[in-house]
């Protein structure tokens, strides 16, 4: 099986973790391997500050309990996303408001921003869905005429630009994973980013049960999202080879976008003009054009030795939210719709051309065999 994605380290990984430990820096708290990964990792998003927590679940549920939200706040954030981005919202008993995807980038649709603003809108949480930016000068120029607070969902965009900008950087709290199959990875991880020296400094206390004076005094309800030392020390290995491994990214899109450009009925990723697309995963849509469905597709795949998984499941449709007090539906049909069409193939650094080759044969030949 060719699988969707396979993790990218070596020995580097593996030597900077050892001599982590034997520095002795079993968590955060003693040693520099936690400071240098979010000195350097601030650095690479163009930000002042860097905050490593233990995931980006986590990097969002601390950027918005950060906000200091009332119950019933509204925040805004795509519909098309992990489920990650909209538990950060309810945690802080906020609702979430999702807003629907536009067809070409599949990101939110920023014309639908302000339709959807009410009284009680306090932020907005725009993802970078499979690498591509969303336009952030765009949007930060409605966020700003509504007084809303930006949240950046880089989780899957690290070192994705708009127009020459790094993302991470647009935002006014901006948070990024490292899990496993991330751009780069700590195993588990996250950071929030930041140029604000006052919400850098918040979100240091709350990550630490929010320890003030004297020890033991706690004025506020913090959380323990701290980031283990040696797994930093991976994380600052793995920054050394990010432009390395974006580049990777961007050429196995190049290949699968050259060998699938002949395929009728597929909608292909785009890359607008002003971005920069970090292709975390090579996403595509099965469109009415192409003679099998995704589901049928997707099964022809796996028979053949090519894993691939879906689009995400839209926000607008979570039971786990519906059941929310304040809960707002709001129609995203674009979202829906890419959710039952979309699919993303194996997207590894580590992919071969004769594997790509495969894949890109695979679905051309399914397409030709269920022609006729
Ligand atoms: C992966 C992901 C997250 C969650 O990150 P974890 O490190 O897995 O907790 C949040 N948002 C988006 C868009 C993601 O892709």
């Amino acid at each position: 099986m060719i699988p969707v994605f396979e993790p990218d380290f070596g020995e580097e990984e593996i030597a900077a973790v050892v001599a982590a430990l034997r520095r002795g820096e079993i968590s955060g708290s003693f040693g520099t391997a936690i400071t240098d990964f979010e000195e350097g990792f601030a650095a690479f998003a163009d930000c002042k500050y860097g905050v490593a927590v233990t995931s980006g679940t986590t990097a969002l549920h601390l950027a918005v309990a950060a906000l200091d939200l009332k119950p019933g706040d509204e925040v805004l954030l795509s519909s098309s996303t992990n489920i990650a981005t909209a538990l950060a919202i309810i945690y802080a008993n906020a609702v979430p408001v999702p807003v629907d995807s536009e067809r070409e980038t599949w990101n939110l649709d920023l014309d639908l921003i302000e339709g959807l603003i009410t009284p009680r809108t306090r932020a907005i949480i725009p993802v970078h869905l499979f690498g591509h930016p969303v336009d952030m000068d765009r949007l930060n120029q409605i966020a700003k005429k509504h007084n809303l607070v930006v949240i950046e969902d880089c989780a899957e965009a690290h070192g994705a630009k708009c127009r020459g900008r790094v993302v991470g950087s647009f935002g006014d709290m901006n948070c990024f994973s490292f899990y496993a199959n991330k751009v780069i990875t700590t195993g588990e991880g996250g950071m929030v980013t930041t140029n604000d020296a006052a919400l850098a400094e918040r979100l240091r206390l709350l990550r630490n049960l929010a320890f003030t004076q004297p020890r033991y005094w706690h004025e506020r309800a913090g959380f323990n999202f701290r980031m283990t030392g040696f797994q930093a020390a991976f994380g600052v290995a793995q920054l050394k080879k990010i432009d390395t491994i974006i580049e990777k990214k961007r050429s196995v899109a190049r290949k699968y976008s050259r060998a699938l450009a002949g395929v009728l009925g597929l909608q292909l990723p785009a890359e607008k003009d002003w971005a920069f697309n970090v292709y975390w995963m090579y996403a595509l849509i099965v469109g009415r054009d192409y003679p099998l469905s995704r589901n049928q597709l997707a099964a022809h795949l796996k028979a053949r030795g090519v894993d691939t998984r879906t689009f995400f499941c839209p926000m607008n449709q979570q039971p786990c939210l519906k059941e929310r007090p304040g809960y707002r539906a709001v129609a995203c049909p674009v979202a829906d719709e890419i959710w039952e069409t979309g699919l993303y193939l194996p997207s590894s650094t580590t992919l071969t051309d004769d594997q790509i080759s495969t894949v890109c044969d695979e679905i051309a030949r399914a397409a030709s065999v269920a022609k006729v």
